[in-house]
């Protein structure tokens, strides 16, 4: 029914590609969820979508049936918006009803509609309230089953919940999955916020310069990011990278080494710049690390700042002899200081600013990327070391 396929969708503006050969498939019924920075081309490809803009090429097909030059009112599509556009003289059923009153739908048929949608969104009891006493939220509901009443084949939300403030915007994430679950409609969200991407969706669709860099469930985008931009994008806070040189022995940068037999990764020789990526949850003190089973040699490092933050510390770590964290990064792939580890470690930590600490990373969870392509080689180094190392050994008689 409500399968979305986007096939080599372009859409240039003037000098601008804001959609750049885009290829989607989205399945009937799924939740996807673009996401991206300001200006990456979500927005663009959801009105392509909807019929709100025409690309420049390629073709658009919903329900099997392709829509490329359709308007959007044929396209069996309902749009819930950023800015919730209620007509503030009309009653919430007035809202509601408004497009089917416009279509002359029959009183019983409206009735009907109106009273499951709002039903839906928790709006029962309040089909006689004017716009302006409503919350926030409400009004978000209003225009939530403005959209449901149109029995759309797709849902194509813009940053909906944009404007909520943060608490009401974490609430209505738990409303929107639950009115996924009732509809079992395919929804397409655009945001620009990766943790709504990451709790709501059964995939995402991270996009940077109007190309799709990778379409996966959420995990799969957090465990295995096919390249550094995507790294980089999910997860907060974001992945610790670090350019290095691969040797005969794994990969060495300015501060330490990491061990690994580069023969056992395909296409990787001696000699390539390859940019480590580890998360702060994947850093350990070398005293706290008794549940890691294969970590790497210990990193000399000296804390900087802390953040305690309640459930978890994060502890900014210098490597080498700089006194400061050293900005020479490439921003666009790692805004880390290329001297900087940040690390997340248990509240009860006795853990202070300016100590010397060793540290070790989780091997099966480090990652590899071609510094130049920013593409992902491997998202493990748990294959084996060269001279297996001394640690590995501690490691296993702490267990
Ligand atoms: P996002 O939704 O990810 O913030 P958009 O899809 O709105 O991004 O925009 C993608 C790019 O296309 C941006 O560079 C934006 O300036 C450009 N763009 C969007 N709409 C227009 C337009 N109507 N005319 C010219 N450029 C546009």
């Amino acid at each position: 029914m409500g399968k979305v396929i986007l096939d080599g969708v372009t859409k240039r503006y003037a000098d601008v590609t804001a959609v750049d050969n885009m290829n989607l498939e989205i399945e009937d019924g799924e939740f996807v969820t673009l996401v991206g920075p300001s200006g990456c081309g979500k927005s663009t490809t959801l009105e392509t979508i909807a019929g709100l803009t025409l690309p420049t090429e390629g073709t658009i097909s919903i329900a099997e049936r392709d829509v490329t030059n359709l308007p959007p009112k044929d396209r069996g599509i309902a749009m819930v918006f950023q800015n919730i556009a209620l007509f503030p003289h009309m009653d919430v059923y007035d809202n509601i009803s408004f497009g089917l009153r416009l279509r002359d739908y029959p009183k019983e048929e409206i009735d009907r509609r109106v009273e499951r949608a709002s039903d839906i969104v928790q709006l029962e009891g309040m089909l006689e309230r004017m716009p302006d006493e409503m919350s926030g939220g409400q009004r978000q509901r209003v225009a939530i089953a403005r959209a449901i009443v149109r029995e759309p084949e797709v849902f194509l939300m813009d940053e909906p919940l944009a404007n909520l403030d943060a608490k009401l915007r974490v609430h209505m994430r738990t409303e929107l999955q639950r009115l996924h679950k009732e509809l079992d409609t395919t929804i397409i969200y655009v945001t620009h916020d990766q943790a709504e991407a990451m709790t709501m969706s059964d995939r995402i669709a991270i996009i940077d310069g109007g190309e799709l860099q990778q379409i996966a469930p959420p995990l799969v985008c957090y465990n295995e990011p096919s390249n550094l931009f995507v790294a980089g994008f999910i997860g907060s806070p974001s992945m610790n990278f670090v350019e290095g040189e691969v040797t005969a022995n794994g990969l060495t940068t300015p501060d330490f080494d990491v061990e690994f037999d580069p023969g056992q990764l395909s296409g990787v020789a001696e000699g390539d710049h390859l940019t480590l990526g580890v998360r702060p949850e994947d850093v350990y003190l070398r005293g706290m690390s008794e549940g890691v089973t294969n970590p790497t040699q210990p990193i000399d490092a000296r804390t900087d700042v802390l953040e305690p933050m309640g459930d978890e510390i994060f502890v900014y770590l210098l490597t080498g002899e700089a006194e400061d964290p050293q900005m020479d990064v490439d921003a666009e792939t790692a805004e880390m200081p290329q001297n900087q580890l940040l690390m997340s470690v248990d509240p009860s930590s006795e853990i202070e600013a300016d100590q010397d600490v060793e540290v070790v990373l989780d091997r099966e969870r480090v990652h590899l990327f071609d510094t130049q392509t920013g593409d992902a080689i491997s998202h493990t180094l748990e294959f084996a070391t060269v001279e297996p190392g001394a640690t590995e050994t501690e490691a296993e008689g702490d267990d």
